[in-house]
């Protein structure tokens, strides 16, 4: 399986964290009062950790290769949470008085502190670490455009992570003892390397991985399938089934402007790639006018959807809407292996117009060991097949073979992925053997 293991890589973060804090239990910081200590820690913490965000964003399948984008994602936002209490506790603990009698300085010194020409970087960088982690948290809420926010968020973390920066170098107690500097520097340039690295360096690679839409057709009502080639002829992109890639279409080779789907064909049907695309919002809802011939490009492969690593002596798989382009990816991977295995398989959409590929499922159940399930919510007259929600008899039948052994992947809107997974660790399927795509991340 691609990417480092989750555990390391947590590891690696705590120790980072903690690399500064250590110079705390040094001879330098001997005598220092203990509350003086804390904002000294929680400020050199805050700062080693603000760092760590520019890596964390998912971008690198070496770090999200093994968590998958779910969880890697999941981190980055608890972690900015994290980042921004220490950073508040920073400045609180400084202004914690010694003693009883000192509590009515306390507004005089915060008034001080906060307008003090030598603290502005400080203030600064707080101040729009408020915002960035804010504006982060309701970015599904805000009446802006996806590209627009990202962008924001880019050039906000950068100035965050200057001013701090700036900050710890001019004013930071410590930031001059023994390997300090070096750490910083050698931190920063981490960080802003790598988002050199995505905005800058990687358009660049992105022109080596350019494709050329073959087809874009309306499959379904408001999916669209796209088939892609390769423009060079002999590349062929190495993936794993059920894989994701940041994807551009008929745009410009900028990382700022792609867009994540999931691939829909299986590794056997390269050079060529599908993917399937639910018109959702401005950028989905234009595909319709992208012709055959246009350029794309991809950044792959990404996520752990996978079988890769993986074992259970049945397969499951659920999906609801357009979750079903990983999972249709992952049953074309087995129906050209033959695998052997029973596999259950239940998908639900809003009418049959959305269930797509649906003849496909059947006939792979004449090759396989295949046991399809169809539901939806609105169903026409003569319909035969599941109506409502997935239910939990439909996932138990789906389920062939002892729980603890079934290997299940799960793709679809957020609630009926949680309650699938509730029922399926109800039925006792451990969670190891539960994989998800999340295809939102809050
Ligand atoms: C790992 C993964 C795999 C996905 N696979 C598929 C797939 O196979 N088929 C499919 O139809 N959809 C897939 N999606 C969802 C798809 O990326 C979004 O629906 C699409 O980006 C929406 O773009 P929009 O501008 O049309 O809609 P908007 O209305 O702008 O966005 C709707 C929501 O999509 C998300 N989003 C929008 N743009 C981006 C972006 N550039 N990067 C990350 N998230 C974004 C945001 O949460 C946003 O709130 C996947 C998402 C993820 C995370």
């Amino acid at each position: 399986m691609r990417g480092l293991n989750p555990r390391a890589l947590l590891l690696v973060y705590v120790l980072i964290a903690l690399v500064p804090v250590s110079l705390l239990f040094g001879e330098e910081a001997r005598g220092t009062a203990t509350i003086r200590l804390l904002a000294l820690g929680t400020g050199l913490a805050a700062l080693a950790l603000l760092f760590m965000q520019f890596v964390s964003s998912g971008r690198y399948a070496v770090l999200s290769g093994r968590a998958g984008i779910d969880r890697t994602m999941r981190f980055h936002q608890l972690a900015a949470r994290l980042v921004l209490l220490l950073a508040l506790l920073h400045p609180r603990f400084f202004l914690i008085p010694s003693s009883f009698e000192g509590l009515a300085r306390v507004p005089a010194r915060a008034a001080g502190m906060f307008t003090s020409p030598r603290l502005l970087s400080g203030v600064v960088a707080l101040a729009l670490l408020v915002v960035l982690v804010y504006l982060g948290v309701l970015r599904n809420r805000l009446p802006v455009r996806y590209e627009l926010w990202r962008a924001s968020h880019m050039l906000v973390a950068v100035v965050v992570g200057g001013a701090a920066l700036h900050h710890t170098f001019s004013v930071g107690y410590f930031s001059s003892f023994g390997f300090l500097p070096v750490f910083w520097w050698a931190l920063a340039a981490v960080a802003f390397g790598s988002l050199g690295y995505v905005y800058l360096v990687k358009p660049f690679r992105l022109l080596r991985n350019a494709y050329r839409v073959v087809s874009n057709e309306e499959i379904g009502h408001r999916i669209r399938e796209l088939v892609l080639e390769p423009a060079a002829p002999g590349r062929r992109l190495e993936f794993d089934a059920g894989q994701f890639g940041w994807v551009l279409l008929g745009q410009p080779p900028l990382t700022l402007l792609d867009h994540p789907f999931s691939i829909s064909s299986a590794p056997e049907a390269l050079p060529q790639l599908r993917l399937l695309v639910k018109a959702r919002g401005d950028f989905t809802g234009r595909l319709h006018a992208l012709a055959p011939g246009a350029r794309a490009y991809l950044d792959a492969p990404h996520g752990n959807f996978t079988l890769r690593g993986r074992s259970g002596k049945a397969i499951v798989l659920i999906a609801g809407g357009i979750g079903i382009a990983p999972v249709i990816g992952l049953l074309r991977h087995l129906r050209a292996r033959r695998d052997a295995r029973p596999i259950g398989l239940v998908y639900g959409a809003r009418n049959p117009s959305q269930l797509v590929h649906a003849e496909e499922i059947r006939e792979a159940a004449q090759e396989l060991d295949l046991q399809p399930a169809f539901f939806v919510d609105e169903p026409p007259p003569g319909w035969t097949g599941g109506v409502g929600e997935l239910t939990g008899d439909a996932i138990r039948q789906a389920l062939r073979a002892a729980p603890a052994e079934c290997l299940c992947f799960l793709c679809g809107p957020t609630p009926m992925m949680l309650s699938c997974r509730d029922f399926l660790r109800e039925c006792g399927v451990p969670r190891g053997q539960i994989v998800f795509e999340r295809f939102e991340y809050d």
